[in-house]
Formats: structure tokens, sequence, C-alpha cells
């Protein structure tokens, strides 16, 4: 039986991961929840899943909560909450699903204590991958990619050797905006960007998939988890989302892998990683299937994509910085302050003004620190917005 705390229990995946705890009542018990302001959908889960210990954004979240339990558990506000829950020390591992960069001190908390990180929460290895990872191997922890094309990815790397890896073939589906008139991209609405034709997720990446960010914020992601540069690291528009990744091997031979659109299956792997246990999820069906597209990224259309390579091969803290300005621009889109093209061009202004200064991030300090820096300057860019 593994004890799991969940950092983000409220939001998509978190609500996915308990899907899995319910599907594997034998191999998997919840020990810590770590959530936001959705106190009601808390109030739920710990009903029914009795953490011993659970989190909240804030002061006034934790009375909310309180008051809408007879019997709570000892609830700790703010991140010093988060990282409590995320380093607990019953809990054998951690499924990292906070949006943004505010996942940054848990996920250290947890790796420090030596825990499995199952991690979904991407922005974390892009503004501080260096840092994760090396904690990660000084204290004992692991990272388990959650995330459903690095998920294929480390399912595929199983097949050969580091020095075999030839390169890596990140799938995206290319989002809503696939195939609509560039011409028109600067009337997007918001609910438009919201609706994803695969995947059912948060708002702040279902906006990225939109603009393709998602896939940019994944190459970097994936140079931290397979050690790869960003050159080994292709991406290819697969409009189905069934082939989730591959990778190609110097003989040539690619392995890919491919399930539903389902992400109970990358948690489930995350969770019991080395065993495959038999899981009740809906399976593929080929009959059905019939077609598998494949197809290039068209840089006009998704500038976002070279934006985020050009911070992989810049390093230090590039990273850090695209993506605080995209948290920002995305936040403020999804405010009614943007149009959806502004989103981008607020990132590569961000940038273009790092450009000269770009520094090492040695710790979480320096990370969160440019992260600041970065969204303040992303909030102070003016862009006029036609109603
Ligand atoms: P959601 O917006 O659905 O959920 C976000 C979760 O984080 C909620 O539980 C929210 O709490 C919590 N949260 C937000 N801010 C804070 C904070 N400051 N402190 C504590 N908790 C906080 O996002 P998703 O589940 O879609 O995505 C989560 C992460 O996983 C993202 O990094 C995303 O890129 C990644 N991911 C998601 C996929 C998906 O299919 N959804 C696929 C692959 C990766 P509350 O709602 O209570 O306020």
């Amino acid at each position: 039986m593994r004890a799991i705390s969940i950092l983000g229990s409220t939001g998509s995946i978190g609500r996915s991961t308990l899907g899995v705890v319910d599907a594997f009542p034998d191999e998997l018990r919840v020990v810590g929840l770590a959530a936001g302001a959705n106190v009601e959908l808390l109030a739920e889960q710990i009903a029914k899943y009795r953490p011993e210990l659970v989190s909240v954004r804030g002061e006034d979240d934790a009375h909310k909560l309180r008051a809408l339990l007879s019997d709570a558990p000892e609830i700790v506000p703010g991140i010093e909450g988060a990282c409590a829950v995320a380093s607990m020390a019953s809990a054998d591992a951690v499924i990292a699903a906070i949006v943004g960069a505010a996942g940054i001190p848990p996920v250290y908390a947890a790796l420090r204590k030596g825990k499995r990180v199952g991690i979904a929460n991407k922005e974390v290895l892009v503004a501080a991958g260096d840092v994760m990872t090396r904690t990660a191997r000084e204290c004992g922890g692991e990272i388990l990619p959650v995330d459903s094309e690095h998920n294929a990815v480390h399912q595929a790397i199983r097949c050969g050797t580091h020095p075999e890896l030839q390169r890596i073939i990140l799938t995206a589906s290319g989002g809503p905006f696939l195939h609509r008139d560039l011409a028109t991209f600067d009337a997007i609405t918001i609910d438009a960007a919201l609706a994803h034709p695969t995947w059912r997720m948060g708002n702040k990446i279902s906006i990225d998939s939109a603009t393709m960010m998602n896939k940019g914020l994944e190459v970097i992601e994936a140079h931290h988890l397979f050690d790869q540069p960003a050159d080994r690291i292709d991406i290819v528009i697969h409009p189905q989302s069934i082939v989730h990744s591959m990778v190609e091997y110097v003989d040539g031979s690619i392995i890919a892998q491919l399930s539903t659109t389902d992400m109970k299956f990358p948690i489930q792997y995350a969770l019991l990683y080395p065993e495959r246990v038999a899981a009740p999820f809906a399976r593929l069906d080929f009959a059905k299937i019939r077609t598998l597209e494949f197809l290039p990224v068209d840089p006009r259309r998704f500038p976002a994509v070279e934006l985020a390579y050009a911070a992989c091969r810049a390093g230090g803290s590039m990273p850090a910085v695209l993506n605080a300005a995209n948290e920002i621009a995305v936040e403020r889109f999804l405010a009614g302050e943007l149009p959806f093209t502004s989103i981008v061009d607020i990132v590569k202004r961000v940038l273009d003004r790092h450009a000269g200064d770009v520094h090492p991030i040695a710790s979480v300090d320096d990370a969160l620190a440019w992260d600041r820096w970065a969204r303040n300057e992303a909030r102070g860019i003016d862009v006029a917005v036609r109603r």
C-alpha cells in the first residue's frame, strides 16, 4: 500500500488522481491534500479520503473549510501548508498538480525529503529544472512525469540506453486553432481558446495549448527530465492525441506509447512504477480510430514554440522568465485585458528585455526572484483590447 499526498487535489489532475486512488484501493491511500480556494470540493474530498493533513491557499479559506467539517484534520494555510503536505513523513509519493510557479516550493520540499514526485506541474521544471533534478539526485528523491507526453517518453526510453537515444518526438494536438484562419486570431474569444478539442483540463493549460506555449514548456520539461539538448527534442502535431509521444534510437527505430486520452493512465504509471497493475480505464479500439495524422508545426501560427526553444537553448534564468511572463499574459487574457495574440507578444517583449541579463539559477530563491521580476514586467506592458 502506497501513501500519497496530492498538491492541487481540487484541480483537473488532482481529481483524476483521486480517480486512480478509487481504482486501486488495495495499492493507494491518501494522507495529504493541498488545494487553493475551492473549499467546498476539498471538504468533500476530506470526508471521503480522511487525510491526516490538509492545506488551503489562505487563512480565510482555512476558516471556511473548518466551518464545513465536523471532524477536521490538521489544516495549515498558505505555501507553508502546501510544503508541509508535500513533505509529510507518512507520504511515500506526491502528485504535484498545482498550476504554475506556485508549485516550486512544495515540489522542492518533497524532493528534499527524498519523495517520489509525480510531476504534472511542468512550470516547476521549466523555471527551476536544474535545481529540482539536482535535489532529487542528492536527497534520494525521484521525479516521474505525469504530463502524458513525458510519461510516454519515460515508458519508451525503457527500450534502450541513454547513448542509444537519438531524439525525443513530443506529439501535440495543435489545440483549437490548428486550422483557423490566421487573419482572425485577434478576434479569438476566451471561450473559443478554452475549448480544447481532445483534453478537458484547467484554464491555464488550456490557453497554453491554444497558443502552443504548452508544447514549448514541454520541450524545456523534457530537456530536464531526460537530459537532452533542445535540438534533440522535436514536436509533431498529432490531432487525435492517441500517440502520446515517441523516442527514436540511433538505429532508426521509433518507440511510441499509445492510450486513450485519459490522464489516469500516466498518473497510475507514476504512482505504481515500476509495476504495471491491471487498470479499469477505457482501452483503445483500433477499429474505431482508423486515422492517425501527423503534421509539422507552423511557426507563423504558433510563435510561442520558437520562443520556448530559444529560452531552452539560452538556459539560466531565461526559462523562468518565459514561464512567469506567460503565466501573467494568460491571466490577463482570461481577465479580458488582452487579445489572444498579445499573450505571446508580451512573453516575447519580456524575454527581449531579459536577453542581455541572463543569470544562472542555482537555487529556488534564484528561480523565484526571476519569476517575480518577469511577472512585474509582464503586468506593466500596456496592450489595447479591441472590443
Ligand atoms: P487546474 O486549474 O484544474 O487545477 C489547479 C490546482 O491547483 C487546483 O487544485 C487549485 O486549487 C490549485 N492551486 C492553484 N494555485 C494554488 C496555490 N497558490 N496554492 C495551492 N493550490 C493552488 O489545473 P490542472 O489540473 O489542469 O493543471 C495542473 C498542472 O498540471 C498544471 O501545471 C498543468 O500544466 C499540468 N498538467 C495538466 C494536465 C491536465 O490534463 N489537466 C495535463 C498535463 C499537465 P483551487 O481550485 O482549490 O483554487
